[in-house]
């Protein structure tokens, strides 16, 4: 079985990911290391495009549960010598890992490489599509927040267009009962997702607050925004802030651009802010993950 989508998964699947992540995150709280259920199994890490999340919090993943990791430098390898994409997946199959956690900048390039390999494969990110790891998540850190996922109104701001984020979340957040608004500048939403031209609507009584970064290394066009107009005009501020339920509560799958999509007083802020908690986890839910692909339990 390989976790390349939302798609990957049944119900049942989220399910279990979802119960095992949070019982992973309290027995990583209460200060427990893990177990050794993956002891002498081996993941490979193919990080093509930068990472500091995901990356660490695979690796940490799987050597809680007694795995090894293995990371390929991209920047060294022979990619830089023109191996194509499917000969470095042959030969990375060669190996035989256990299990296989891609970042790409293509999309697609995760399913092109499971078509190759016989162990799992993970996708940590493929360019614009999708990034399925992120989404469970944060599903799980709203869950735990909220005590629910069902009927809550979660606003997904910013960059929807070039956001492999977003587009896992759509599915598996409306997959899961909530109801699910996207909105951002007209040029960065979407063609295929219905999606609110204004942020200040989208975030009208939501309960979630989810700000993304602009993908500026992925724009076909420069914004040309001014210093400061993108904050003004789609960020979270205070302000637009004021418009979300008294309860909401902010979340951003990082890197942050301070200043751009969000306001450090909402970032930092201790009570309405759940960044931390969605690294935190991060860890929990890719080990409920590898264990799911790797053990199949
Ligand atoms: N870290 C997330 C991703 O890789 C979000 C971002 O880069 O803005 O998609």
């Amino acid at each position: 079985m390989d976790l390349t989508s939302i798609d990957s998964l049944s119900d049942d699947q989220v399910e279990t990911i979802l119960d095992e992540g949070e019982r992973w995150a309290v027995s990583l709280r209460d200060g427990d290391g893990g177990d050794d259920r993956l002891r002498g199994r081996v993941v490979f890490n193919l990080f093509y495009e930068n990472s500091t999340r995901t990356l660490m919090s695979f690796a940490t993943a799987a050597q809680r549960l007694g795995a090894g990791v293995v990371r390929l430098p991209v920047e060294q390898s022979s990619v830089k010598k023109g191996e194509t994409l499917e000969d470095t997946a042959s030969t990375l199959g060669a190996m035989r890992p256990d299990a296989l956690v891609i970042r790409h900048r293509e999309n697609g390039a995760a399913d092109r490489v499971a078509a190759i390999v016989r162990c799992p494969v993970i996708n940590a990110g493929d360019g614009t599509n999708e990034h399925p790891t992120q989404a469970l998540l944060d599903a799980l850190t709203i869950r735990s927040h909220f005590g629910r996922i069902e009927g809550l109104a979660v606003a997904i701001c910013g960059d929807i267009r070039h956001s492999r984020v977003a587009h896992s979340n759509a599915k598996l957040l409306a997959r899961l009962g909530a109801n699910v608004r996207l909105a951002g500048p007209p040029e960065l939403l979407p063609d295929g997702l219905p999606a609110l031209d204004s942020v200040d609507e989208a975030m009208e009584g939501a309960d979630v607050v989810m700000m993304l970064r602009v993908q500026r290394e992925r724009l076909e066009r420069e914004l040309g925004d001014q210093p400061g107009e993108y904050l003004r005009s789609f960020g979270l501020t205070a302000e637009r802030f004021a418009r979300a339920a008294p309860h909401a509560m902010v979340m951003h799958p990082g890197p942050m651009n301070r200043g751009v999509e969000i306001e450090d007083s909402l970032a930092d802020d201790p009570k309405r802010a759940l960044i931390m908690r969605q690294v935190e986890y991060g860890v929990a839910v890719r080990m409920a993950c590898l264990d799911l692909l790797i053990s199949g339990s």
